[in-house]
């Protein structure tokens, strides 16, 4: 349920967490900061607003809860807009699973067009299966959790008995919603001490940026990325920019690629296990 008084103390905030929210700071747009994105569902809520407008602003959060570590009120924004987008927009169509090539407990999930099982298997010296996703097992549908139950469980029939191997944060969220077994490909490879880092998302934890140079999200959310890939496009070249020419790290897979895409030199786990 959502109630109007969550949104107020947002909406008539002075906008202190903007220089922490990835989207504001990576767009330079001031209708995209956590301000702006909450006064639109608040206008809404109190019957002045448009509904289309409300689910258009509750569109840019990334989810990435920088702004309620940094507010002196913890507001739970993330979630908050989390139920907006729940209850204003229509669940978005979920691939079907790919049947699953090989044997093995590990499942190796290509989420982008490397092929790194057989890598994998080499390394390990045990057999390594495979699957791919283009949409990161369906990630976008946890915003709807009336929907997501019935995706999770056809997930964890998919692959029950098995471990997963990971590469991006959406399959991520998936694998631990469905209650699977996950291991993210940079627990698995060696060496781990060049590239300490193991999160599923990177987006703070680019190896050798200091964390104050960071931001939360360089915009490969997979949400972001489907409705609003001009302000995906805005961030990743803004983040590729504070990088330099790097090259850095990434853990996630689906970072490295969009930071790529957007002009940075940037490796993953992937690439670290391929040698490219
Ligand atoms: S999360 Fe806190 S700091 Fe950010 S806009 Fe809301 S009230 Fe202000
Ligand atoms: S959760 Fe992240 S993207 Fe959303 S408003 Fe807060 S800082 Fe911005």
């Amino acid at each position: 349920m959502i109630a109007l008084r969550d949104f107020e103390s947002c909406a008539f905030c002075p906008k202190l967490c903007r220089h922490v929210c990835p989207v504001a700071v990576g767009t330079g747009r001031e209708a995209a900061t956590p301000t702006a994105m909450m006064t639109g569902p608040w206008a809404w809520l109190q019957g002045h607003g448009d509904q289309s407008l409300a689910l258009r602003s509750a569109q840019l959060c990334v989810d990435c809860g920088a702004c309620s570590r940094a507010c002196k009120l913890q507001r739970p924004v993330g979630e908050l807009l989390r139920n907006v987008r729940a209850q204003l927009s229509e669940p978005p169509s979920v691939e079907a699973l790919a049947p699953i090539q090989g044997i093995g407990e590990y499942v190796a999930v290509h989420s982008d067009s490397r092929d790194w099982a057989a890598a994998l298997e080499a390394q390990l010296d045990r057999p390594v299966a495979q699957v791919r996703t283009s949409d990161q097992l369906g990630a976008a549908v946890l915003d709807h959790p009336s929907e997501a139950e019935t995706h999770l469980a056809r997930v964890r029939a998919h692959f029950a008995g098995r471990t997963l191997v990971l590469t991006d944060r959406g399959s991520w969220a998936v694998a631990q919603a469905a209650g699977l077994q996950a291991l993210h490909l940079a627990e698995l490879i060696s060496p781990l001490d060049d590239h300490a880092v193991h999160h599923p998302c990177s987006g703070p934890r680019l190896a050798g940026v200091p964390a104050s140079d960071a931001l939360a999200c360089c915009g490969a959310h997979p949400g972001l990325l489907q409705n609003r890939p001009d302000l995906a496009e805005e961030m990743g070249r803004a983040q590729a920019q504070r990088l330099g020419a790097g090259p850095v790290s990434s853990s996630d897979s689906a970072c490295a690629t969009h930071l790529r895409a957007c002009g940075a030199s940037v490796t993953d786990p992937v690439s670290w296990l391929l040698g490219t």
